[in-house]
């Protein structure tokens, strides 16, 4: 799948960006958790990128296929920067439309695009299983109270706003909230782990925690929708007639452009240094081996930027099988990556292990990909599912 014009346009410009403007900061910047105020200057660093006639807006709504070429150029980078601004956007993007105490709460950060989100459903009895959440939002006049705990949150230590998956009690049934941090209040801690090192992650504890009833996703949506606001992007497609699908669909498809950005870095490091590197009086791109090992990466690379592209045209298209071609690709393309620079690493020899180049990075960040939004595991049994219809977990 050839790229267009634009988005060929689009994906040299981001790369100059990255190149020019945030790789210099790299490795140290990814050593520690990104603070609120880091995490700002970056989105809003990131927001000056002059995309033509492609506004920001347009990508995350209508054009998915550039939103992967734009999310493989900034991990190609920094794949935890990419996470902490797409995490961000989940309950950012619908923030126009909820209760008028949220929005005045955070008016100022609105408007200085200083609002950062996180998407918060992993709990600590199970990630996997996220069918009926333990944290619930009980109703109470025209306010919600959540109580619970999450787990393994991205960007939840320094999240100004979440989207909360919680058991409706009322209404029997899973939905989503948006709780902020000013008016309502969470505590957070965070958690330590191996890649994505850049990428703040945490715990949430919701206790007693009021929203205004207009903060319940699907309250707020239709209340968008009778007073004929523009509704979220996030909503902007319906995959089997559900826009929660596309939601995932998109949220799984971008974990797998992302791994492509990783795995894109790995594989110009190979080449170049398999030229460089000189054993038994010859280039070590020379001996047969090397040069599979290229191939191998090669080979995961290109099939899974295709791959990717094509479940982009599907999620496009609203098409059904778009819900099981994203868990395909999440599957796939995460568990692609772990292998291409676990080769990449390889090729390095010893240097490959050593901090003193980004190949282990690029394999930490891999390795990392195969567990947020569904594990492999859960990814090969949706696709299980949509292909026997019969299902190995309820
Ligand atoms: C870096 C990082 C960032 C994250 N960001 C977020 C975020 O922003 N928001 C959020 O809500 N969550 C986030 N998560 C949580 C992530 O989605 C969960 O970790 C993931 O869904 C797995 O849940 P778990 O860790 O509890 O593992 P478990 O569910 O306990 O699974 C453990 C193992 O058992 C396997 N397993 C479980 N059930 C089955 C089954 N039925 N059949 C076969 N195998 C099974 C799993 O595949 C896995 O190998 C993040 C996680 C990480 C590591």
């Amino acid at each position: 799948m050839l790229l267009t014009d634009e988005q060929r346009m689009i994906r040299d410009t981001v790369r100059e960006f990255m190149e020019e403007e945030i790789a210099p900061d790299l490795p140290e910047a990814d050593k520690e958790p990104l603070t609120k105020d880091e995490a700002v200057r970056y989105m809003q660093k990131m927001a000056e990128i002059d995309l033509g006639p492609y506004a920001e807006e347009r990508i995350k709504t209508d054009d998915p296929r550039t939103g992967s070429v734009i999310s493989e150029e900034v991990s190609r980078v920094w794949p935890s920067l990419q996470v902490t601004m797409g995490m961000s956007r989940i309950p950012t993007s619908v923030v126009d439309i909820v209760s008028e105490e949220t929005r005045e709460a955070y008016a100022d950060e609105i408007e200085n695009d200083e609002l950062v989100g996180c998407f918060a459903l992993t709990e600590p009895s199970g990630g996997s299983d996220t069918k009926k959440p333990a944290t619930t939002a009980r109703k109470d006049g025209d306010e919600y109270v959540i109580d619970g705990e999450k787990t393994w949150v991205s960007n939840a230590p320094i999240a100004d706003v979440a989207m909360v998956v919680a058991w409706d009690e009322e209404r029997d049934q899973r939905s989503f909230f948006i709780v902020d941090d000013k008016t309502s209040g969470f505590e957070t801690r965070q958690l330590e782990k191996i890649g994505w090192k850049g990428s703040p992650t945490g715990q949430m504890f919701f206790d007693d925690c009021r929203i205004p009833e207009r903060n319940e996703l699907m309250t707020a949506v239709s209340a968008a929708a009778a007073e004929d606001d523009e509704e979220s992007g996030v909503f902007s497609g319906e995959i089997g007639g559900n826009p929660l699908n596309t939601m995932f669909a998109s949220m799984r498809n971008g974990m797998a452009a992302i791994s492509v950005g990783i795995m894109q870095a790995a594989f110009e490091d190979a080449v170049d240094y398999a030229k460089d590197r000189t054993t038994f009086e010859k280039p070590i791109g020379q001996h047969q081996l090397v040069q599979e090992m290229l191939y191998d990466i090669k080979v995961k690379l290109e099939t899974s930027r295709q791959l990717v592209y094509h479940v982009d045209h599907l999620i496009d298209q609203n098409h059904d099988d778009a819900r099981m071609m994203s868990s395909l690709a999440k599957g796939y393309v995460c568990e692609a990556s772990v292998d291409a620079t676990s080769k990449a690493i390889q090729v390095y020899g010893g240097n490959g292990l050593s901090k003193d180049y980004p190949l282990e990075r690029y394999f930490r960040d891999a390795r990392t990909m195969t567990i947020p939004d569904g594990t492999t595991e859960i990814q090969k049994l949706i696709v299980g599912y949509e292909l026997t219809d019969m299902q190995a977990y309820k």
